[in-house]
C-alpha cells in the first residue's frame, strides 16, 4: 500500500530533523520544498532566482510555482509508492493542489503528523540551526551539536547557517507560519488525518512518537 505523509509544523519545529529519521525507518523518499528551492538556487535556475526574493524575505513562494515544482518531483519514479512531504503544503490552495496531484496518481494522503511547538521554542531552534553543506544533516549549537565544531559527524562536510536564518527573516517566517500555514491544522483535522505530536520533547522522543503514529495509520 502506498503512503503519502505530510509533516506539518512551524519553521524550526523539527520537520527536517524528523524527516531524516522517518525516511530511514519507512524507506520513503523525502520531498522537502525548502531543499528543492535551495537546489534550484544553487543550480542558478530561473525558478531559483524567482524563489530567492521570497525566501530572502521569509515570505512564501507563490502557490502555482511551488505546486508546479512538487508536481514534477512526485512524478519521478521513486515517489510512485509514497513520499514524505516536509514543508509542503503551507497554504490551503497548496493543500488542494496536493489533493489534486495525488488524485491524478490514484493515491491519497495517509496521515498528517503535526509537530506542535510553541513560538519561543521555534525561535530558539532557528537561531541555533546549522546545516551540513554536503549532506544537509541538521545540527543545533545547544540542543544537537556536532562532535567537532563546524564539521558534520556524518560525512565530515562543513556546517553553515542558512542565508535565510537571519534574526529578521526567522521572525517573519514564524509570523507567516501563524498567518498562512497554521490554518492547515484545522483543515487536516476536519479530514481526520491529523495526529498531534508533542514537539517540545527531545529529538529522539519526538521521533519515537512520530514513528508510532505513522505506523499505526499506515496499518489501518
Ligand atoms: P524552515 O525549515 O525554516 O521551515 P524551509 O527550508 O522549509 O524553511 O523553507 C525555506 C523557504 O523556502 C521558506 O521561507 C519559503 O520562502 C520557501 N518555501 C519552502 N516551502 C514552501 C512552500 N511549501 N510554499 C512556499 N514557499 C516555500
Ligand atoms: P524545520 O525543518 O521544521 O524547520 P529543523 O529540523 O530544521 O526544523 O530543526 C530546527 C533546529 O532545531 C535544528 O537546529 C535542529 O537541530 C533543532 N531541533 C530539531 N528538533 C529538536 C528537538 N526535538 N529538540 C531540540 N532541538 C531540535
Ligand atoms: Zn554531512
Amino acid at each position: 500500500m502506498s503512503s503519502y505523509i505530510v509533516l506539518l509544523g512551524g519553521p524550526g519545529s523539527g520537520k527536517g530533523t524528523q524527516a531524516e529519521i522517518l525516511v530511514e525507518e519507512l524507506g520513503l523518499p523525502q520531498v522537502s520544498t525548502g531543499e528543492l528551492f535551495r537546489e534550484h538556487l544553487k543550480d542558478g535556475t530561473e525558478l531559483g532566482s524567482l524563489a530567492r526574493e521570497f525566501m530572502d524575505r521569509g515570505e512564501l513562494v507563490p502557490d502555482e510555482v511551488t505546486i508546479g515544482m512538487v508536481r514534477e518531483r512526485l512524478a519521478r519514479p521513486d515517489c510512485t509508492s509514497g513520499a514524505l512531504l516536509d514543508g509542503f503544503p503551507r497554504t490551503i490552495p497548496q493543500a488542494e493542489g496536493l489533493d489534486a496531484l495525488l488524485a491524478e496518481m490514484e493515491a491519497e494522503l495517509t496521515v498528517v503528523p503535526y509537530i506542535k511547538v510553541n513560538r519561543d521554542t521555534l525561535l530558539q531552534r532557528l537561531a541555533g540551526r546549522w546545516t551540513c553543506r554536503q549532506c544537509s544533516t541538521m545540527y543545533h549549537v545547544v540542543f544537537s551539536p556536532s562532535f567537532k565544531a563546524g564539521i558534520c559527524d556524518r560525512c565530515g562536510g562543513q556546517l553553515y547557517q542558512r542565508a535565510d536564518d537571519t534574526p529578521e527573516t526567522q521572525l517573519r517566517r514564524i509570523d507567516v507560519y501563524f498567518e498562512q500555514t497554521a490554518e492547515l491544522i484545522e483543515w487536516y483535522g476536519k479530514k481526520g488525518l491529523l495526529v498531534e505530536i508533542d514537539g517540545e520533547q527531545s529529538i529522539g522522543a519526538v521521533g519515537a512518537e512520530l514513528l508510532m503514529a505513522v505506523r499505526e495509520q499506515c496499518r489501518t
